[in-house]
């Protein structure tokens, strides 16, 4: 755990006992702060009360007595309106942070030179920091891995010039951290999404580039344009930034993909630094960009070429993101139950061709009209959940396609089909463009639903 030194003495209030809540006022209370706690949720409360944190009614408090007021990440602290413990909070003047601005604190105080990566962009965040992680292990680093990901980031080891951080920080957390002064500050890619939250573009734009705003040095992908707009600041600033590109692969400076090699650009000259060809957790374009991101975030680690390839080769993939869970023959089965919308499924459609794609569940607004350019990559599709009828619209006359209630049903029948092909790799692909909760708590039961189901296959044969 990171003790919360720079509090001790001082009486703070927090919110949001779930997720890193919890976490942090552990971390608060350990570096000697007096910690009121509370939330909605009476079962939260419970159990933080059998941790010894008394709750505490921040309704009926004196939020004068308070000199910070920490809230958990994804409690409106702006849109679409500010939460009731905001309102106090500003009232009585009290500053507002969230546990990555603890941990910069912390930082700054006792290991200034800890190697701190943080990460972020619409998507991608998840692979790429755990990518970035897994090659500063492989170069021998001791790495710690969290927030947005895994362990909430107070729970980490303790802070040491010797450990590196990498940090996956939602839109929500950097919110939250007013002085976010990451050694390496890395912006993958931005994108409308949940715009709802986050008021308009401009705001969430705005919150995205503080991430990289005090960073010693970022790297940033300039292939959309907010994203761009975002580098170009920081170039007019002379500030050290790396520009990386995978829609440009002639670009002159900075990070690019040239076929499947990661290269660095310096006036043009070309340096090799690894080749993703071949490595099954980094397939596609857009794992593309999450490695090219990870490399560049290595800084002049990255010159050790053999041990970063070697890292590269050895990542093993996130779970539910274009998982490879299975193989026989030719055949492939691959889980992508993450994929909850269209704009995801396309990631793997791109990614592979002679496709028996398994898609349905709780569709989104528009559904996977946007996927018909890649219709052709699919030789059958096989449709579960509520989203059936809706689907089977849109690819009738299109694609091929079956009826097939659930996940077990379709899974056995593109089995069958994809055995029969005659392709070089046909793929079982479970990438539904869909919510899952018509049929599954989320989407990680429903992609552990189809590897067990694979399982079976694979054991018993028990195709339909
Ligand atoms: P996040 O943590 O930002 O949600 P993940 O790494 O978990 O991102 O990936 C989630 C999904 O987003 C993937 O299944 C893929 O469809 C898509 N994705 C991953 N990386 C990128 C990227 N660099 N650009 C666009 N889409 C991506």
């Amino acid at each position: 755990m990171i003790a919360a030194t720079t509090f001790a003495g001082k009486r703070v209030a927090l919110f949001g006992l779930g997720g890193s809540g919890l976490a942090t006022a552990h971390a608060l209370r350990a570096g000697g702060a007096d910690v009121s706690v509370w939330d909605d949720n009476l079962s939260a409360r419970e159990k933080a009360a059998a941790e010894g944190f008394a709750p505490v009614d921040l309704a009926q408090a004196d939020w004068s007595q308070f000199a910070s007021f920490v809230l958990s990440p994804g409690v409106p602290l702006t849109h679409p309106e500010p939460h009731w413990t905001v309102r106090h909070a500003q009232a009585a003047s009290v500053e507002i942070i969230g546990d990555v601005e603890i941990f910069c604190r912390e930082r700054r105080v006792h290991a200034p030179s800890a190697l701190f990566v943080a990460i972020t962009g619409t998507n991608g965040k998840s692979t790429t920091t755990a990518l970035t992680a897994h090659l500063f292990a492989a170069l021998g680093k001791d790495v710690q891995m969290g927030g947005n990901i895994g362990t909430p980031i107070l729970s980490l080891a303790p802070l040491s010039s010797e450990r590196v951080y990498v940090i996956e920080l939602s839109t929500f957390q950097i919110d939250l951290a007013p002085s976010l002064d990451p050694s390496v500050g890395v912006l993958l890619n931005l994108t409308p999404d949940h715009i709802d939250r986050h008021g308009t573009m401009a705001h969430y734009a705005a919150i995205k580039e503080r991430l990289v705003a005090a960073a010693d040095r970022a790297v940033i992908s300039v292939d959309d344009h907010h994203v761009r707009e975002i580098a170009e600041r920081r170039f007019a600033a002379g500030r050290e930034t790396i520009a990386m590109s995978v829609a440009h692969p002639a670009m002159a400076d900075g990070m690019v993909v040239q076929g499947t090699t990661i290269e660095h650009r310096s006036a043009r000259v070309s340096t090799p630094i690894a080749d993703l060809a071949g490595i099954a957790s980094l397939r596609g374009a857009h794992n593309a960009q999450n490695a090219m991101a990870a490399v560049a975030a290595l800084g002049d680690l990255a010159n050790d070429h053999a041990r970063v390839q070697a890292g590269l080769r050895s990542f093993p993939g996130l779970a539910h993101r274009m998982e490879n869970v299975g193989r026989r023959g030719r055949v492939l089965f691959v889980n992508d139950s993450k994929a909850t919308n269209a704009d995801a499924a396309e990631k793997a459609l791109l990614s592979f061709r002679d496709i028996f794609w398994i898609i349905g569940g709780k569709s989104k607004e528009g559904g996977i009209e946007p996927l018909r350019p890649l219709f052709s990559r699919v030789a059958k599709a096989y449709l579960i959940g509520a989203a059936s009828d809706d689907f089977a619209r849109t690819l009738d006359g299109a694609v091929s396609f079956e009826r097939c209630g659930t996940l077990d049903v379709a899974t056995r029948a593109a089995a069958r089909d994809a055995a029969q092909s005659q392709a070089a790799e046909p793929v079982v692909l479970l990438s539904p463009a869909c919510a899952s909760y018509d049929q599954f708590p989320n989407f990680e039961k429903r992609g552990d639903a189809f590897r067990a189901i694979v399982a079976d296959v694979l054991k018993n044969g028990g195709l339909s």
